[in-house]
Order: C-alpha cells, then sequence, then structure tokens
C-alpha cells in the first residue's frame, strides 16, 4: 500500500492509517489520506497503466489506499464513457464539451466508486456490518457492492427517498432504516448507531476513504484524455465529496507527474440546498439550511465535507454557483434529447450550472470544458413524468397513425 497516513483538513494533525480511524483524534475534524508519491512515482508511469488491461477502478490500485493483492468487489466499477461533442461545442462557443456519463456504474450513480472502496475498508477491518446515511445514491450504491461480496448492511434514508431507490435497497437485501426526517437527520442518527452496534461507517466525508474512491473519476477523465486536461470540470454538490474528490485526484496526478495543470473545478448546487454556494461566494463559515428542491441526491443542509469541497473550489480557482429547479429540469430534457444521456435532477443540476455558465460568457473558444454527470434518470422518473403531458391512447388501426403523424 502506498498511503502512508491521514492529516485531519481542518488542523493539520497527523494520523496512522487505519481503516477504522475516521475523524481527526485532535478536533474531530474530516481527514485526508496522504500518500508516498516519490514511492508511486518510481512504480507507476503512464506506460505501465497503459498496459494494464483492466478497466475499472482498480487499474490505479497504486493511487489507493488498499493492497495491491487486496480482493475487491466483482461488480465492474468506473471506468465509465466520456463522451466528446465537437459540434454541440460550437454552439456554446468553446473549444470542446466532453460528457462523463457516471450513470453507468453498477448501482447507477457514481456513489458506487466509493462504496467500492469503503467496503474494501470495512473487509480489511474485519467489519459484520457497514452502514450509510444517504438521500439515496450512496445508499443503493452500497446496498448493491455489498452485495457483491455477501455483506450485510444498514441503510438510513430520509423516507421520501425516491421510490427506484428504495426498490434497489430492498432488491440488494439491505436492512432499510426509512428515516421520518431529513437526510441531516438520518446521517446524525447513523453515525450514532454505528459507534453503538460496532458496525462499519461508509458516512460521506466522515469516512475519509469515500474521497478516495470519488477521486478515481478525475483519474479517468485525465487518462481518457490521454493525459490533456479539460481546462473546466463541472459537478453538482450536496456534502462536496465528489469536488473534493475530483480535486484530490487531480492533485495525485500532478504529483506524480501525470499531468501539468489542474482542472478549475465548478461546483453546483440548487437554489433550495446551496449552503456550499453561500459559504464560498461570501467566505464565510457554512450555515446550514433547511433544503427545498426536487434534486433529492443534492438536497443536503449541512455539507459532510464542506471545508475539503471549499478548499477545492478555491485552489483549482474555480467557481461554486447555484440553479433553480426550472433550470434542472430544462438542462435534463436537453442533455437528453442533444446528449443522449438521461440524468437524474441532481445530475442534469451540473449540465444546468453549464449552460448558466456559458450564457454568462464564463468560457472562451478553446476551453475544453467537462462535465460528470452522477446519477442515471431512471432512478427518478416522477421527477420526469410530472412534465409530460397525458400520453396520447392510439387504437390499433393505420387511420390512427395518420391522425397523429398530421397532428
Ligand atoms: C451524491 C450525489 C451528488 C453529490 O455528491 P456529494 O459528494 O454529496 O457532493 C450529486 N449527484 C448525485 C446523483 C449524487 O448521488
Ligand atoms: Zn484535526
Amino acid at each position: 500500500m502506498n498511503a502512508t497516513g491521514l492529516k485531519c483538513i481542518e488542523c493539520l494533525n497527523e494520523s496512522e492509517l487505519s481503516a477504522t480511524a475516521y475523524t481527526c483524534p485532535k478536533c474531530g475534524g474530516n481527514q485526508d489520506v496522504v500518500y508516498d508519491y516519490v514511492k508511486i512515482k518510481n512504480l507507476f508511469s503512464r506506460e505501465t497503466l497503459s498496459q494494464n488491461p483492466d478497466r475499472s477502478i482498480w487499474r490505479y490500485k497504486a493511487l489507493l489506499p488498499i493492497d495491491e493483492s487486496v480482493a475487491v468487489p466483482r461488480v465492474q466499477i468506473g471506468w465509465t464513457p466520456l463522451y466528446s461533442y465537437e459540434d454541440w461545442a460550437k454552439d456554446f462557443g468553446i473549444g470542446n464539451l466532453f460528457i462523463k456519463d457516471d450513470g453507468r456504474n453498477p448501482s447507477a450513480s457514481f456513489k458506487d466508486r466509493a462504496s467500492a472502496v469503503a467496503v474494501v475498508k470495512a473487509q480489511e477491518a474485519k467489519a459484520k456490518f457497514i452502514a450509510c446515511a444517504s438521500t439515496g445514491n450512496a445508499a443503493s450504491s452500497l446496498a448493491c457492492i455489498c452485495a457483491s461480496i455477501g455483506m450485510p448492511s444498514y441503510i438510513f434514508v430520509p423516507k421520501t427517498a425516491p421510490e427506484a431507490k428504495i426498490a434497489q435497497l430492498l432488491v440488494f437485501g439491505a436492512k432499510v432504516l426509512a428515516i421520518d426526517g431529513t437526510y441531516d437527520e438520518a446521517f446524525d442518527l447513523c453515525i450514532k448507531a454505528s459507534e453503538e452496534f460496532g458496525w462499519y461507517s461508509r458516512n460521506t466525508g466522515f469516512n475519509p476513504f469515500t474521497r478516495e474512491g470519488k477521486k478515481t473519476a478525475a483519474f479517468e477523465i485525465a487518462e481518457q484524455l490521454n493525459w490533456s486536461v479539460p481546462d473546466y470540470v463541472v459537478v453538482s454538490m450536496g456534502d462536496g465529496n465528489i469536488v473534493s474528490g475530483l480535486h484530490k485526484g487531480f492533485r495525485d496526478l500532478f504529483e506524480v507527474g501525470f499531468i501539468d495543470r489542474i482542472p478549475k473545478l465548478i461546483g453546483v448546487q440548487a437554489e433550495g440546498a446551496m449552503p456550499l454556494v453561500t459559504a464560498f461566494n461570501n467566505a464565510s463559515p457554512i450555515k446550514p439550511v433547511s433544503t427545498n428542491t426536487f434534486a433529492d441526491s443534492i438536497a443536503v443542509g449541512f455539507p459532510r465535507d464542506a471545508t475539503a469541497a471549499l478548499k477545492a473550489l478555491r485552489d483549482s480557482d474555480g467557481k461554486a454557483i447555484a440553479v433553480s429547479d426550472d433550470q434542472i429540469s430544462a438542462a435534463q430534457t436537453l442533455l437528453a434529447q442533444r446528449g443522449a444521456v438521461f440524468a437524474e435532477p441532481a445530475a442534469a443540476a451540473a449540465f444546468a450550472g453549464f449552460l448558466k455558465l456559458a450564457d454568462s460568457g464564463q468560457f472562451n473558444s478553446r476551453d475544453n470544458v467537462a462535465i460528470v454527470i452522477t446519477g442515471n434518470g431512471l432512478k427518478d422518473i416522477k421527477s420526469v413524468l410530472g412534465r409530460i403531458s397525458p400520453l396520447p391512447i392510439i387504437s390499433p388501426d393505420i387511420e390512427s397513425v395518420k391522425d397523429y403523424i398530421n397532428r
């Protein structure tokens, strides 16, 4: 293993790496995994990587906090497609537009990257159970990855989570605690229960290995673009763990000399849940909010990886912006009809953020922009059905087809 320790993101205290060392022993802050980049540089190059036939996040084991020899879940995680839209980019007056479709993961969201690494750490800790709180996707992801290795899971979700995500939980066999409360309440309860019952905790940000799993998307974007990174990477933010993960991934690649610059990261939130945007734009501490958005996966009132997320935006010279639910709906439709990618609302929020910035003249004609689509639209079809007019019913004869065409 090339990870050497943990470093607190708040007080910079350094401590020993262990699967169950969650938050900082000194101040309780979230921790960052530290690596021996000199060692990694000596055994890992762009050339050795290019000869690795593994098309999953595990091709980057040298940059993950796990042993090379460790058994990993059998379902394929990561190496999702990065689509290039040269023609569409012209409409926006930019160099190129890339869409990374992370809805193409085993449980249909980006969260599989984090669950996979957390589950390997849970096995290392010889845990009997693993638990997490989730707005829905971390939950269905953990349930899926646990099913792939036969580990039981306890999942805390707000009872309002979309039906398809709850169906995934039940089908994959998780023990589900549907909380009569918000995600933020489910999170605190899950941490308490995990301590009380000795479950391994996959809670986002609180568990430092979720960020390590999520950073693999940055590795893939860079490698899929032949190590010429985009100027901007746009992603939506709830807890802020994906954006901090992407930043960690690009920083890792920079440290080992695979890339020569770090893209500007743009974090997008829904107007009805924008504590990170407010804190970033006012350079103020996080003020918890009550949430009001149909983009359930980013309906987070108290972001659990805020310090690292804000640092990622600042250090990459990025931006934080908010979009309305109407803008998210419009972006979801456009992305499907022009880009052929069906995104759930929280994922479409990233595209809405891009549209808003493109409109405001943020990008120049040479800029390459990559947008990470974090979850599949089939997870929440109610969000779409609500705005489609009633489906016309046709009698089974050619006259009716003629009527339909000529309408
Ligand atoms: C979890 C999630 C996000 C936000 O990720 P954070 O790490 O909470 O910021 C965005 N989109 C989808 C689809 C998600 O499931
Ligand atoms: Zn600390």
